[in-house]
């Protein structure tokens, strides 16, 4: 019998903690089952990763476990091998990770099962009637009318039906009238809802490729690239179909909440059944309880948002990751992973088909499919009768422009209105104006613990960072020469109260991060959009992608040109992304749409690529490019990022770890130190490496070795670092 158990626990080191197994300890300990542990003063809930004879700890420091948590695993053997692929893959220690994967109560040491009060009649109180107690205990009488129609209630639905029974509950059980039991809380079973109805008959591409998916009952990867409006939706939905036949849980992933609502709607009108959700909007009890059904293979269908991937499900046959190209799927704080690049693992893992969908497929998915690692199903065309909506350009030389609209996109935004078609002004930028600048000396108005410029927020009479929040009272003359100051560029509340003065007989919404901010407001605005009550929409990416608004017939995009002089690598496939993500908002039923885009630079060789050929061509153009400067998917990438209040350490920290990588003999490039492009960020100096290879595993192998020595050295205790593996945003 091994005398030490090895434990993962939540802290930020990338080792596992060795505890004393005692000589008589009578049960069995398993691995993935919680233990309690001491750590330094406290007591920690830990995860046995595994069993061993040796350790380095000194006999004399080593120490015991309090006691056992779990008799049973929490975790499977198929949920621990998913978790440690994804620690090793993404350098992130694995108790930290398996963090990421539970739900707050396990973590705080909550048995998995829990038990609640019931209340039932006892054969006397069936038989009993309560004319009697009216008079003498009004009160018990009432509880007892109550159970009298129920028989037996829990103490979740007492607290609904009788919310002060537990002061009258115990003059009824000295009447034997009735008894209190503890039971298994239950989790909602996903139970028939409506009849589903039977929906449109597929074309013959949206038949294709369900049948060729349902045909693979093993492991691949499928990228359905179905152009906007071109029924995607509609093929999930049979795929779900046919899983459920089969018995079998299905794992849906969207990139953000805002999603979730339209798709839980279509899948309980055509399915029939309340799919489960998980992502940030639910409550920690909420989670909870889905984690268990999921477990227990009672939650058939279940609908998140990332982190649903770490999920425990027992039974899983599909996975299906929706507008796999959105960088919501990539976590940017702390365990950096990709939600659909774990997909992808986790369908090899249970052996089953993974399908990633989008309008604008990834670069990385499209050179996968050029590969053949990847099977590409195409849905060429918008799906019945709804045709692709032209585009056009708005020469903002030419056409002069007020509070950012030209007269010539008024005179359409007129005459679509005209006939009763919705329009949605697509602005980037959230606020009344990104910079507040002096007429005279131009001098900027900048944030003091950041790098950036303060937005104006009109309404609130401020200006505000959008990088660390701080919050200043607008000024109104030049610090620096005392002239006046003027707010430049658009944001969506400038645009919305510019149209307002146009518009003021029409319902006009802005939709962005500030106008939904408190709970439910998203879903709310999100129905009157929907169901075309409100005429213009104003928003941001927010309501770019996947929506599906039925009488929208006009899209306008106010100000295009900053995506078209990213410094990003990948700011050309961002921008192609959204310009069509945005663009295929329109006429999505019976009318056409139309699109225009403000622009500077309508002589932009961007923009004919995207109108000559379309997504496609600008993504071959921009393939090309990344063989040629051997940017991903031609290479790998990594990014070492720091931060410290003093810019030495900083810089300290990077030269040292530069030093340490490039002494491990490896072939990997190793880019900068570098400072980041907005270098202070909260009141912090940050920089960073770039580490490169064309070998995955000689990265991966290589950085490995750096954590390992660089954790011990002293600069890690003056600054904070972080590994990203492949980054999506390198500034
Ligand atoms: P996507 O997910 O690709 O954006 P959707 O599945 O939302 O597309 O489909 C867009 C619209 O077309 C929806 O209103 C949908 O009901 C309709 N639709 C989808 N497939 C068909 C079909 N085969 N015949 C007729 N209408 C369809
Ligand atoms: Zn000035
Ligand atoms: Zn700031």
């Amino acid at each position: 019998r091994q005398s030490i158990i090895k434990v993962a626990l939540d802290v930020p080191l990338f080792k596992l903690f060795d505890y004393k197994l005692n000589k008589n300890c009578t049960f069995k300990l398993k691995k993935g089952c919680r233990v309690l542990v001491p750590f330094g003063k406290q007591k920690k809930v830990g995860i046995i990763i595994g069993f061993s004879n040796n350790t380095r700890i000194p006999s004399s420091k080593l120490r015991s476990f309090i006691s056992i948590i779990d008799n049973e695993p929490i975790l499977s053997m198929n949920d621990m091998k998913f978790i440690s692929f994804a620690s090793n893959y993404y350098q992130y220690p694995i108790g930290k990770v398996i963090s990421a994967a539970l739900p707050v109560q396990l973590k705080k040491g909550f048995p998995l099962i829990s038990y609640i009060d019931q209340l039932s009649l006892t054969n006397h109180g069936k038989a009993c009637s309560t004319s009697n107690l009216k008079k003498s205990a009004p009160k018990q009488a009432e509880l007892l009318e109550i159970l009298k129609i129920k028989v037996r209630l829990n103490e979740k639905d007492l607290n609904n039906l009788s919310p002060n029974w537990r002061r009258y509950y115990k003059g009824l059980i000295e009447k034997k009238l009735v008894k209190k039991d503890r039971v298994i809380n239950n989790y909602r079973v996903n139970q028939k809802y409506i009849r589903p109805s039977s929906g449109p008959d597929l074309n013959s591409e949206q038949a294709n490729a369900v049948n060729t998916i349902i045909n693979e009952k093993k492991f691949k990867t499928f990228l359905i690239d179905g152009v906007t409006g071109s029924g995607k939706t509609e093929v999930y939905l049979h795929l779900i179909k046919n899983t459920l036949k089969n018995d079998k849980q299905c794992l849906i992933l969207v990139p953000e909440i805002g999603l979730t609502s339209q798709f839980i709607n279509r899948i309980i009108k055509r399915i029939g059944l309340i799919p489960h959700q998980f992502h940030s909007s639910c409550t920690e009890n909420e989670k909870f309880i889905t984690w268990k059904a999921i477990r227990d293979s009672k939650a058939e269908i279940v609908l998140g948002t990332r982190s649903a991937i770490f999920s425990p499900f027992k039974n899983l046959g599909i996975i299906i990751v929706d507008e796999e190209n959105d960088v919501s799927y990539k976590q940017q704080e702390g365990f950096r992973y990709s939600a659909r690049d774990l997909a992808i693992i986790k369908a090899k893992h249970c052996n089953i088909p993974v399908i990633l969908g989008s309008a604008t497929p990834s670069i990385e998915s499209i050179n996968q499919c050029k590969k053949n690692i990847y099977t590409k199903l195409q849905l060429t065309e918008r799906a019945g009768e709804a045709k692709l909506p032209s585009m056009h350009l708005i020469d903002i030389n030419k056409n002069k422009t007020k509070d950012g609209i030209s007269d010539l996109l008024l005179k359409t935004m007129n005459e679509h209105l005209k006939k009763n078609g919705q329009i949605l002004v697509f602005v980037n930028r959230r606020g009344y104006a990104p910079t507040l600048i002096c007429k005279s000396c131009n001098h900027i108005e900048k944030c003091k613990r950041c790098d950036s410029r303060m937005t104006v927020y009109q309404s609130k009479n401020s200006l505000i960072c959008h990088h660390c929040g701080s919050k200043e009272k607008l000024k109104t003359s030049c610090h620096v020469c005392g002239s006046e100051y003027i707010a430049l560029g658009q944001g969506t509340q400038r645009i919305e109260s510019a149209l307002n003065k146009h518009f003021s007989s029409e319902w006009i919404m802005r939709i962005d991060s500030d106008s939904t901010k408190s709970k439910g407001s998203l879903d709310k605005a999100l129905e009157a959009a929907k169901s075309g009550t409100a005429k213009i929409l104003i928003g941001t990416q927010m309501l770019s992608k996947g929506h599906h608004f039925s009488s929208l017939t006009l899209v306008a995009i106010i100000n295009a040109d900053q995506g078209l002089f990213s410094n990003d690598f990948r700011g050309s496939e961002r921008l192609a992304q959204s310009i069509t993500q945005v663009a295929g908002r329109a006429g999505r039923e019976n009318k056409k749409g139309q699109v225009l885009i403000q622009t500077e630079y309508p002589d932009h060789p961007f923009w004919e690529t995207l109108f000559k050929g379309g997504y496609k061509n600008a993504i071959r153009l921009i393939l090309e490019e990344r063989k040629q400067t051997g940017w991903p998917p031609y290479s790998y990438i990594a990014l070492l990022r720091t931060e410290s209040h003093q810019k030495k350490f900083t810089w300290e920290f990077l030269k040292k770890s530069k030093l340490i990588l490039s002494s491990n003999n490896s072939t990997i490039d190793i880019l900068g130190p570098v400072s980041a492009p907005m270098e202070k960020k909260a009141g912090k100096y940050r920089g960073q490496l770039l580490l490169q290879s064309n070998n995955r595993k000689i990265l991966n192998h290589c950085i490995s070795s750096f954590i390992q020595e660089i954790e011990s050295k002293k600069i890690t205790r003056r600054v904070k670092w972080s590994l990203d593996i492949d980054p999506i945003e390198l500034f």
